[in-house]
């Protein structure tokens, strides 16, 4: 192991802060390391493995894929491609759709259908996009822009011009921004990387208002909240508005990459042949993984209402840990299975502390430990974390 951790450290670039562990195989919420060491995993790939690892349903959709064909163009019609489309529109309020292959790329191409729309259906010079203050939108260069938090722009500017910023659940501060040059307005249904925030009950109500009045589209960034993650299979659902446009990635292929780039008819029609492409996009191994997926996410709904259940469970044992270490903990946020626990310090000692004891959970925004295990999961996983977490609190304290 310390051979191939040395090699890891000489060949790959050095872009992540790795734990010194090496993952080998996994199933369900499982997963070990190549020194045998068995992980509950409740980071899950960053919200990627919604049902889990190697799910059956999954494994053998790539399986009998990969026998009858791995990859052909987009010159030329895919089955698996057209079957998942209507799959995502049947059971969203999109009518078409896009597929690329991460959430950068579907942000990518959301801020490019948006302006091309804007511009040809509106204004010549309406272009601008406003997004919120501590999103996440991925790390391509307009992507990257679109993310309002400064630390990760340092050494890449020039910036793409035409974003704008303002603080998250703050409508007041959104009708200021918008001016004539706005085109669309930007938005994680509940920021992730932002420190699992989410909004007040009527603020994306009061958003689509304002979309409305002033002719601008409502993108949402649904890359991490999408495929059941929130107990909604979409989050817009839970705020009860709809999106122009919608992007798609983490949860859609239960673990191969893809991402996806929804739209409603009028505002996809601004892409005709040649605005936009990928080689890979929506290739049909991809396709028939997210299929799998998404059809087991959907299944007599069941899974929804378990990440419902099972979320407020976790919930409310996460209260009670607060109770508890009120000296620690300061505020339990989160929906469905996207949890989060922000503690008065950083949480790198709590997340080494977990790591030992054979929990992973992960840290976002410096002091927010982040929960997104499986929908899968079950009741007695979700004790073992909180009985380890309890245990490292008790130790803190
Ligand atoms: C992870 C994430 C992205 C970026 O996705 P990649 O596949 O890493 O490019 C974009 N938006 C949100 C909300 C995310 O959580």
């Amino acid at each position: 192991m310390k051979k191939l951790l040395d090699e890891a450290a000489k060949y790959l670039m050095n872009t992540y802060s790795r734990y010194p562990v090496i993952l080998v195989k996994g199933r369900g919420s499982l997963v070990y390391g190549m020194d045998g060491k068995e992980y509950l995993d409740f980071v899950g790939g960053i919200a990627v493995n919604i049902l889990g690892h190697c799910h059956p349903k999954v494994v053998v959709a790539l399986q009998k894929q990969a026998q009858r064909l791995i990859h052909v163009s987009n010159l030329y019609h895919i089955e698996p491609q057209i079957k998942l489309a209507k799959l995502l529109v049947e059971n969203s309020f999109a009518d078409k759709v896009f597929f690329c292959n991460s959430g950068a790329e579907a942000n990518e191409g959301a801020i490019k259908l948006a302006r091309k729309y804007a511009k040809e259906n509106i204004s010549e010079d309406r272009f601008e996009i406003i997004t919120a203050l501590n999103s996440f939108h991925g790390r391509t260069l307009a992507s990257l822009t679109a993310t309002g938090q400064e630390r990760f722009h340092k050494g890449f500017e020039p910036l793409v011009p035409g974003f704008k910023y303002v603080p998250f659940d703050d409508i007041k501060a959104l009708e200021e921004a918008i001016d004539e040059k706005t085109c669309a307005i930007m938005l994680e249904p509940i920021q992730g990387e932002g420190g699992v925030r989410v909004p007040s009950e009527n603020y994306f109500k009061e958003v689509r208002r304002l979309c409305d009045d002033n002719g601008i589209l409502l993108i949402l960034d649904e890359v991490q909240t999408g495929i059941g993650r929130t107990g909604a299979l979409f989050a817009y659902e839970h705020f009860g508005i709809e999106p122009d446009i919608m992007t798609l990635a983490k949860g859609l292929g239960g673990g191969v990459p893809i991402g996806a780039l929804l739209a409603k008819e009028k505002v996809a029609q601004a892409f005709v042949p040649g605005s936009h492409a990928s080689t890979f996009g929506g290739n049909p191994l991809v396709c028939q993984a997210a299929i799998a997926t998404v059809e087991t996410v959907l299944e007599d709904g069941i899974l929804l209402q378990e990440c419902n259940r099972l979320g407020g469970y976790f919930k409310k044992r996460l209260y009670e840990l607060k109770d508890e270490f009120s000296g620690i903990i300061v505020d339990i946020r989160g929906m469905g299975l996207m949890l989060g626990m922000e503690l008065n310090r950083d949480c790198t000692q709590v997340v080494k502390a977990c790591m030992e004891r054979g929990v992973l959970i992960n840290c976002t925004a410096g002091n927010t430990i982040r929960f997104t295990p499986p929908l899968t999961v079950s009741t007695e996983e979700i004790d073992q974390v909180v009985e380890i977490l309890k245990d490292i609190f008790r130790r803190l304290s």
